[in-house]
Parts: structure tokens; C-alpha cells; sequence
């Protein structure tokens, strides 16, 4: 998994989706591990020595005992309890969901694009879609009580953070990345129309 997620994140880089060192990634191994990338790192170098495991509260463990990881950790373990299916958490800093969430408040709806089938569920072009767009916060523990009363909202494996970027994850690293891509590309649609 670790070299399968470098690959990504580079990826995901390369597209601009990571600027000034953002974004942060995790996944779930087969010990039931979880794994988060470290803070600080520019993604277009990122190593699989650039993981460090951490406990159920978010803090290091075992070689990385005592090290914090990013604050934002603290949202991939609330994906993790919500949805326990969830084995990989990707968050993206791409423009057109910020872009998305200026113009439209509490939800981005979509309908009408042969891709929003990308989306593990959604059987048909004409289902109508609406993804949560939740406020950002510094302070995680705001953000993560605001995400539990937005809880049942959450139907396709993704959100909106406001101005911020997005969170999806899936079973598997390859439901997880097109779930990332299905959103920001029906982002990018819907505000260039
Ligand atoms: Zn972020």
C-alpha cells in the first residue's frame, strides 16, 4: 500500500492539488494499522519513509512514539469511525471545490454527468447529487462535532471543507482516488459553466 499511495499522492501533486507542502493521506493496513502522512513534506518528494503509524487518539506510535502529526489527522480518524469500510483517506487542496464552495452554502448539487457515476453507489447520470460542503475550522474538534451533525448527509464517500479542499476515501486506494476525482472534476465542470 505505501508504495501504491506514494505513487498517488505524487500524482495528485503534479496536478496541483498539494500546493506549499498541504494535503495529508492515510490508510489502514492489513494489522489494522493506520498510517498518516507526515506533515511538512513536499508531496512531489514524498517517501514511504514519510508515513509514521499512529494510535486511536491521532499520536504516534511505536518508531514515531510522541511525534504529532497533523492536526488535520484528527479528520481521517472521524472518516475511520463513521465509516468503517473506509481503509484509505485522501484530502486534496484542488481549486475547483474551493472554488465551488465560495458560490454555494451547505451543499454543491450536481446532476447530468455520465461521471458522477465514479462515485461507488451512483448507477445514473440523471441521479441527483448533493455533496456536503462543511465550514472549515481551525479548531478540529469544532469541525469534527460540525461533521457529526452532517453525518447522514455524507452519501458518496466525500466532502467539501469550505475554502479548504476535500476529503474522499473508499475500500481501496482505487476507489478512494476516483472518488477524489470524480468530485473535483464535476468541480471543475460546474464552475467553468
Ligand atoms: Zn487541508
Amino acid at each position: 500500500m505505501k508504495a501504491a499511495l506514494v505513487q498517488v499522492i505524487r500524482t495528485l501533486n503534479a496536478r496541483g492539488w498539494s500546493p506549499a507542502t498541504s494535503t495529508n493521506y492515510s490508510f489502514i493496513d492489513e494489522h489494522h494499522q493506520c498510517w498518516v502522512s507526515r506533515s511538512g513534506v513536499n508531496k512531489a518528494d514524498f517517501t514511504e519513509q514519510d508515513f509514521m503509524s499512529i494510535d486511536a487518539h491521532g499520536v504516534g506510535s511505536g518508531m514515531f512514539h510522541g511525534i504529532k502529526p497533523s492536526d488535520e489527522t484528527q479528520i481521517h480518524l472521524w472518516i475511520y469511525q463513521n465509516f468503517p469500510s473506509a481503509k484509505v483517506v485522501l484530502h486534496s487542496h484542488g481549486k475547483y471545490p474551493v472554488l465551488i464552495s465560495q458560490f454555494n452554502e451547505n451543499f454543491f448539487a450536481v446532476q447530468g454527468y455520465e461521471l458522477q457515476k465514479g462515485f461507488k453507489g451512483c448507477t445514473s447520470h440523471l441521479d441527483s447529487l448533493q455533496i456536503p460542503i462543511i465550514d472549515n475550522h481551525q479548531d478540529m474538534s469544532a469541525l469534527c462535532a460540525e461533521l457529526d451533525t452532517r453525518r447522514a448527509d455524507i452519501l458518496q464517500h466525500c466532502f467539501i471543507i469550505a475554502g479548504h479542499g476535500t476529503y474522499a476515501w473508499g475500500e481501496t486506494l482505487f476507489d478512494a482516488q476516483k472518488h477524489l476525482e470524480t468530485l473535483d472534476y464535476l468541480c471543475e465542470c460546474e464552475f467553468l459553466l
